[in-house]
């Protein structure tokens, strides 16, 4: 049983291209809290309304509200198993909350550290585009599609996030500095299995095999 695989890092770190990776190598769902949140504002519902704002400044939703989902998406039948997480917990009320999450499913839990270069990120973040009907992630610098900003699947117009500005980004990594990183020593200190990566070279699969490998051994010495 794989458990929670915790992919922590700052924006732009590849979080996301790599949970898909490893969720399909895993076969175990990928849990996006970002994703989750942005579906809900897509629809336009209570949540999304109350998210939308704060996604748009860069700024943290409420703990209460990310928890929330969180708990019902690990609560469905195919995250038994385990699940890759990404964006979530990123506060250290998160972690607590997960923890005990966890927990109650009896699902161990692994961080993997995403450790890339500011320089880089800011790059990679403004060249990211996103296919609006299927997701799919691509960089117009390291991992463009086949036809100028037209998804490959199914030939959507690629968008750019909302919040891949770069006066927003500045906001995010403030909020990942404040509110995120201090995360990283309370997994030290707590005891929690955590692995660092270089994710700041290589292509997506390489590193997604190296962080497979990583959880592989990690499984091996539970
Ligand atoms: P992401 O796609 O993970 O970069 O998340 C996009 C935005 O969604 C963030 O900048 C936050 O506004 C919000 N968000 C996503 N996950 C969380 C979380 N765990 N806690 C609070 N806000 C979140």
């Amino acid at each position: 049983m794989l458990g929670a695989v915790v992919l922590f890092g700052p924006p732009g770190s590849g979080k996301g291209t790599q949970a898909k990776l490893l969720a399909a190598r895993f076969g175990v769902p990928h849990v996006s809290t970002g994703d989750l949140l942005r579906e809900h504002v897509a629809a336009g519902d209570e949540i999304g309304r109350e998210a939308q704002a704060l996604m748009q400044a860069g700024r943290l939703v409420p703990d209460e509200l990310v928890e929330r989902l969180v708990e019902e998406r690990l609560s469905r039948p195919d995250a038994r198993n385990g699940v890759v997480l990404d964006g979530f917990p990123r506060t250290l009320e998160q972690a607590e909350s997960l923890s005990k999450l966890l927990k109650k499913r009896n699902l161990d839990e692994l961080v993997i550290h995403l450790k890339v270069d500011y320089n880089k990120i800011i790059s990679r973040l403004t060249a990211r585009r996103q296919c609006p009907k299927c997701g799919t992630l691509y960089n117009l610098l390291s991992n463009p599609p086949k036809s100028d900003q037209v998804c490959d699947r199914d030939g959507s117009v690629l968008i750019a996030r909302a919040d891949d500005r770069e006066e927003v980004i500045r906001e995010r990594f403030r909020a990942y500095e404040a509110l995120t990183l201090p995360l990283l020593e309370r997994f030290r200190s707590s005891g929690r299995r955590l692995c660092e990566v270089d994710a700041g070279c290589g292509g997506p699969e390489e590193l997604a095999g190296r962080i497979a490998a990583l959880v592989r051994n990690a499984e091996a010495r539970r």
